[in-house]
């Protein structure tokens, strides 16, 4: 079985969230067993020089323009990786956007798509694995080729939305332009392609499986959803324990594992060298994230006073531009036992998740989540919003593997409520170990895509 694995961005290549980990470690984890390579866009920002030139160049032709396609690659721990370098998808500084998204994304992910079409064939794989509205334009394309594809949803609120005339751009016939194909309230949507011709479609949790069939969850997609729900299945994440893992990360002042966990105060003492927070005694709170309202700082800033009144202290390291990080920046100026870091920064992430006695996630809607998993290799007890994959990774009552503080409701009474069980908690040095030994790897998921890919190839 050979299998192209395609997404938008791959750790360590180009990152802004937990696709690119997914994309690193689960092709990882199932190769191990199947033959499977990736593939992602090359952007203005990767040092081509550190790529080989691949032997495989093709053209495409989208609504009549021909694009020049080069394909390079690096092998890194024995896995490949494929780079496609392609007119306007390779000259960004960024992966999506500046301030705004880039006006042609339709046309930059478009070219993307129809490439991983022909480099599939070129590769000669049986299955592309397509994740995200960015490659899900190819499982339309791959229809009529004889190559199956398999379609994950990492976050359904992202579906690749763009004006009608995006189709003829991209050479797709207006035939498609119903409710029932790829438009979407007089735009088109290029999730619904995902959705649509994909032989199977997954998504990241068993629970958030369930939400998207619903209006609440489904971002006016449950409807089209419910259609193809027979394919629908929901696998767990998992994250990379090699690269995230306390014993050996060499991003953390200091190496510990569940029987050294005292050292954790001393990964504290350095952190707090840099960033504006004083007394290591008191619990330390942190948030890793991206600043948008999924993740729940709506409820964060209005509970974000009585937090502060509490006997702790509260770091967040959050990337992006939004409404709250005015608010957020005016609190933590008055505030004593309150940091706030602005910026993607991986080493200082893994440095907050080492020296942290708690993780907060009250996530409106969470499709799986991994800060929460990550937080648990490192003896980093969660407090989550029960929803998704939060609810299906982070346990209060039963004694599922992983343990943490669960609120059903993501509203300011729920939080502070969980934030006082957390801080009352007796038994933290038996629930962080118990935690640091759960099995957070990509390897048991890994058997279900494998059983999925078998399937499909019947
Ligand atoms: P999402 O993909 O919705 O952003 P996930 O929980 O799936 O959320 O994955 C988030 C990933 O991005 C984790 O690896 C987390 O540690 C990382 N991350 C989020 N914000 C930052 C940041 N500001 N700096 C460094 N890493 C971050």
């Amino acid at each position: 079985m050979k299998v192209l694995f395609a997404s938008s961005e791959i750790f360590p290549f180009a990152k802004s969230g937990g696709l690119a980990d997914v994309a690193n470690s689960l092709p990882k984890a199932l190769s191990k067993q199947i033959d499977i390579v990736s593939v992602m866009p090359l952007y203005g920002f990767m040092d081509e020089k550190k790529l080989n030139k691949a032997d495989i160049s093709f053209e495409i032709n989208l609504g009549g323009i021909e694009y020049k396609i080069e394909i390079l690659f690096t092998k890194v721990d024995g896995f490949l990786t494929y780079f496609i370098k392609a007119p306007l998808l390779s000259t960004t500084l960024n992966l999506y956007g500046d301030k705004e998204a880039y006006a042609n994304n339709d046309i930059r992910f478009g070219i993307f798509s129809a490439s991983i079409v022909q480099l599939a064939k070129a590769l000669h794989a049986e299955i592309v694995h397509l994740n995200d509205w960015h490659c899900a334009l190819s499982a339309f394309w791959l229809k009529d080729t004889g190559i199956k594809s398999i379609f994950t949803i990492h976050n359904l609120a992202y579906q690749g939305i763009f004006e009608k005339d995006s189709l003829s751009r991209l050479g797709i016939g207006f035939e498609h332009f119903n409710m029932d194909d790829l438009e979407f309230y007089g735009k088109c949507n290029f999730m619904k392609a995902g959705i649509r011709y994909s032989d199977v479609l997954t998504t990241v949790s068993p629970t958030y499986a369930k939400e998207i069939l619903t209006p609440t969850y489904g971002c006016g997609l449950n409807g089209f959803l419910n259609l193809y729900k027979r394919k629908l299945h929901g696998i767990l994440n998992g994250i990379n324990r090699d690269f995230f893992n306390p014993k050996t990360d060499e991003l953390i002042f200091k190496n510990y594992d569940k029987n050294s966990l005292n050292l954790k105060q001393k990964n504290k003492k350095e952190l707090y060298k840099k960033v504006n927070l004083t007394d290591i005694k008191l619990p330390l709170f942190v948030m890793i994230s991206r600043l948008v309202e999924q993740k729940g700082f709506g409820i964060l800033l209005e509970s974000i006073d009585k937090i502060l009144e509490k006997k702790l202290n509260l770091l967040l390291l959050v990337d992006g531009q939004s409404k709250f990080k005015e608010p957020l920046m005016q609190i933590a100026k008055k505030s004593k036992n309150f940091s706030l870091i602005f910026g993607y920064n991986e080493s200082l992430s893994h440095q907050l998740y080492a020296s942290a006695d708690f993780l907060l996630m009250p996530s409106l809607f969470e499709p799986c989540g991994l800060n929460q998993m990550i937080a648990m290799a490192y003896g980093t007890i969660p407090i989550v919003h029960g929803t998704g994959g939060l609810k299906d990774s982070v346990h209060e009552k039963s004694s599922r593997c992983g343990k943490g503080i669960v609120f059903a409701k993501p509203s300011k009474k729920s939080l502070l409520l969980a934030i006082d069980r957390a801080m009352k908690l007796e038994n933290i040095k038996q629930l962080q170990k118990f935690n640091m030994d759960c099995d957070l790897s990509f390897d048991e998921s890994a058997k279900k895509y494998i059983t999925i890919y078998k399937e499909i190839l019947k």
